[in-house]
């Protein structure tokens, strides 16, 4: 192995290193994935894998990136099918209540500023979201904001899809190996990627590491600094996943409902649901015991229970599987992307909504490897807006 020579070398096995990988085999470079563990174990296997544009509408460019990355799940679509892709298009319902004046003022200001960014989305009435969603208790004053070109994606699949797609493009998926440090010449250009299993030549190494970035970022590079000063907090989150409800699928579309108390659901691909809910989340921590974790799973149970009458509730806890994923949350919010300053060859991608993200990120991360340029879109996002880095 330690003979082996590639363009790139992209260090990790998850959502954002395989898209970026794909789109890098695809202009024609040989390249290889470097994974310390398994493909998608780690926070992509553990995410609630909503694709939108319609959670993000704060910031323009930023909702723009993600629309763009809906875009390309699209354009991936057309090309291999949904099924190939573990895509669901199932839309987003975002359901809220006439008489809690602050959350629907808020809603229908999110439906203003997505036609404003020509985001598909409509309004709909407590009649029409009956008949759309049909399996759920919906007091008389609940209307919703439906996101019809949103999709959800069983991510592990599409890891996986995507890293089939760079060895059929001639690349190299290494699994169960570590990158432990970067070879450089004297003026700091990268030429090569230390592994447990040999070195790996090359002039470009893209990390995607997800929130292990910053220890990673100061192992491979010597400097122990960035595990305190890279921008990237991790944040946990817990879901529900329930087993096979059908034969009453339950719902239909990615529901996000600010009826008290908040949850969000979506369809999960073996006939069950996915749930979590932001307040929830609030309650673990890294360091949760599986009692705890239990414990808040039960209460997202129960939240299911109360908008799904014919939902199981607790009593399938057993037969659920809870997973605590970790965020890299940049601390701006917004994602990581680009050359590392200063260094020669070294390229970060790091970001919160990596699902939605990672096929636009990849696709503007290759076309700044390949031509030297930063894309426009990726310019508010590469790492020089750092103060101090
Ligand atoms: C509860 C929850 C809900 C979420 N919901 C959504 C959502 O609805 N929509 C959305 O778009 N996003 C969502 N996200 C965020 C999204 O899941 C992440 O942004 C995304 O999965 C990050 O992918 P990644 O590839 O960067 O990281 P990861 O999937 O963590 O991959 C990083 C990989 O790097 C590997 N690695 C680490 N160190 C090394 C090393 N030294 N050598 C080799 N490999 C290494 C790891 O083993 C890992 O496999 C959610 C996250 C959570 C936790």
């Amino acid at each position: 192995m330690s003979e082996l020579t590639f363009d790139a070398v992209v260090v990790g096995g998850g959502i954002v290193g395989c898209s970026a990988a794909f789109f890098l085999a695809r202009e024609g470079w040989k390249v290889a994935v470097v994974e310390r563990d398994s493909l998608a174990c780690g926070t992509s296997s553990k995410s609630f894998a909503w694709i939108n544009g319609t959670s993000k509408t704060a910031d323009e460019n930023y909702h723009r990136l993600n629309a763009r990355g809906l875009a390309a799940y699209c354009e991936l679509a057309v090309e291999f099918g949904e099924e190939a892709l573990g895509l669901n298009p199932s839309g987003t319902l975002n359901v809220v209540q006439k008489s809690d004046a602050a959350n629907y003022a808020a809603t229908q200001e999110q439906a203003r500023q997505l036609a404003a960014y020509d985001y598909p989305a409509a309004w709909v009435d407590i009649h029409a979201l009956r008949r759309m969603e049909p399996h759920m208790t919906l007091p008389d004053d609940a209307e919703a904001l439906f996101a019809m070109a949103d999709h959800c994606l069983d991510a592990p699949k599409f890891v996986r899809f995507m890293a089939s797609q760079v060895q059929a493009l001639g690349g190299t998926v290494l699994e169960d190996c570590a990158a432990q440090s970067l070879v450089a010449q004297d003026d700091g250009q990268v030429t090569g990627l230390e592994t447990d299993q040999g070195t790996l030549k090359t002039r470009h190494v893209v990390v995607a590491a997800g929130p292990g970035t910053a220890e990673v970022l100061s192992m491979l590079t010597g400097y122990d600094a960035f595990a305190t000063r890279f921008p990237l907090h991790q944040v946990p989150g817990l879901l529900v996943r329930t087993p096979n409800l059908l034969p009453h699928r339950r719902i239909r579309h990615v529901v996000y409902s600010s009826i008290s108390p908040e949850i969000h659901m979506l369809p999960d691909f073996n006939g069950g649901l996915k749930i979590g809910s932001d307040e929830t989340d609030g309650m673990v921590t890294v360091d949760s015991t599986p009692d705890q974790l239990h414990n808040v799973a039960s209460i997202l149970l129960d939240r299911a229970k109360d908008l799904l009458p014919g939902f199981p509730d607790r009593d399938c806890l057993d037969e659920c599987t809870i997973t605590l994923g970790i965020r890299p949350y940049p601390k701006d919010g917004h994602s990581l992307a680009g050359p590392l300053p200063g260094a020669k060859g070294l390229y970060v991608i790091a970001t919160h909504s990596g699902i939605t993200l990672a096929p636009a990120l990849g696709g503007l991360m290759t076309e700044l490897i390949a031509t030297g340029q930063t894309p426009d879109m990726l310019k508010p996002f590469t790492l020089d807006r750092i103060e101090g880095f």
